[in-house]
């Protein structure tokens, strides 16, 4: 039976009406995996989170805008771009929840912070500005830009793709800094960001600094999905 991977959604403001939204080739790529995308609006009441939890069998978490350096105990960097406040609170249930039950978790760009702060982590706010890397990891020119991550051997993602090079666009300007709770970062860029990282004694948890759902076109980034959906089925 196909499983149900809930995908996390984000306000909307342009146009007449305000709107929740998801962008498509996440479901399409769970879809193209064979899963069921369910998508899970702004909600910030933890039982009823919970009760969604309930009814899907993996989580999928988009990218978005940044997470609010409160939560790390940080000021806000003027580069820093906060999610709404409502979507802050709801993603800390989302998350908080489905680590609490071992959902399996596949996190993307804002997805992977989200979760390294909500297990006690922190974030690099805007990387030009630390000056801290020699690679570009956001180029506003040009949206086919990618960089070689190296991938660690023995780590989940490994065994996924099964190479220890890839491929992999980058449209994030923060990173992960300190590590959160029992999480490692398997996979690099040479000049040391954190491209990928998994939680230890945890069925499923993969969570990854590009947007693999912009590149399914490659095997290599489809397979995370299929990762999802197969960890979503025990
Ligand atoms: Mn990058």
């Amino acid at each position: 039976m196909k499983p149900i991977i809930g995908i996390n959604c984000d306000y909307g403001e342009s146009g007449k009406q305000p709107y929740s939204f998801t962008y498509r080739n996440y479901s399409e790529a769970v879809i193209a995996a064979c899963g069921i995308p369910l998508l899970l609006p702004v909600i910030k009441d933890k039982n009823d989170v919970e009760r969604f939890l309930k009814r899907i069998d993996g989580l999928l978490l988009t990218g978005g805008n940044d997470v609010p350096p409160q939560r790390y105990g940080e000021e806000r960097h003027q580069k820093t771009v906060c999610v709404h406040p409502d979507k802050d609170i709801s993603d800390n249930i989302l998350v908080g929840a489905a680590l609490q039950i071992k959902k399996p978790i596949l996190a993307i760009c804002y997805g992977v912070q989200l979760v390294n702060v909500v297990l006690g982590g922190s974030l690099i706010q805007d990387i030009p500005s630390e000056g801290i890397s020699f690679l570009v990891h956001k180029d506003l020119r040009n949206e086919q830009y990618t960089h070689p991550v190296t991938v660690g051997k023995n780590s989940l993602l490994h065994k996924i793709i099964g190479t220890e090079c890839i491929e992999t666009n980058s449209v994030h300007h923060q990173a992960i800094h300190e590590l959160g709770k029992g999480l490692t970062a398997t996979a690099h860029t040479s000049d040391g960001i954190t491209e990928a990282v998994e939680l230890g004694e945890y069925p499923f948890l993969l969570g990854v600094q590009w947007h693999p759902e912009r590149m399914t076109h490659d095997p290599y980034h489809r397979a995370l999905f299929s990762a999802l959906v197969e960890a979503s089925k025990q």
